[in-house]
């Protein structure tokens, strides 16, 4: 049989970011993109500004919010692999800046608890 279109599938509306389904159409955000469309919790959990960097994100890199493990995140990683590229020329930091958010956000992190983190592993040196 050739593939035939899945209309189950095709018609369920899921979130840009976490990938949710979404099931109460009326308490979703809609982006200024065009294919913006958010699940309730992740209007929560992300400010509006972060919301459209997110979904920029995801559109060109790929993957979604928490794709990843959260407990294999290191944060030492992180920015060891940032500074590095940096060091070697490899990416500049604008590029390589975008790129270690996509990372932290694949792994299910919020930009807030990214920030309380970064600040603890500096506090800690
Ligand atoms: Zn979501």
């Amino acid at each position: 049989m050739i593939n035939a279109p899945n209309h189950e599938v095709s018609s369920k509306l899921k979130c840009s970011i976490c990938r949710a389904d979404i099931k109460n159409r009326h308490n979703v955000y809609q982006s200024s993109l065009k294919f913006g469309i958010i699940c309730g919790l992740c209007k929560h959990r992300f400010s509006n500004e972060d919301i459209e960097m997110i979904i920029n994100m995801f559109f060109a890199f790929g993957e979604y919010f928490g794709a990843r493990d959260k407990s294999e995140f290191s944060i030492k990683d992180v920015i060891l692999e940032f500074a590095v590229d940096i060091n070697e020329g490899k990416a500049n930091f604008h590029s390589q800046n975008v790129r270690m958010w996509h990372k932290v956000l694949t792994y299910g992190i919020t930009p807030r608890e990214f920030l309380e983190e970064l600040s603890l592993y500096v506090e800690q040196d």
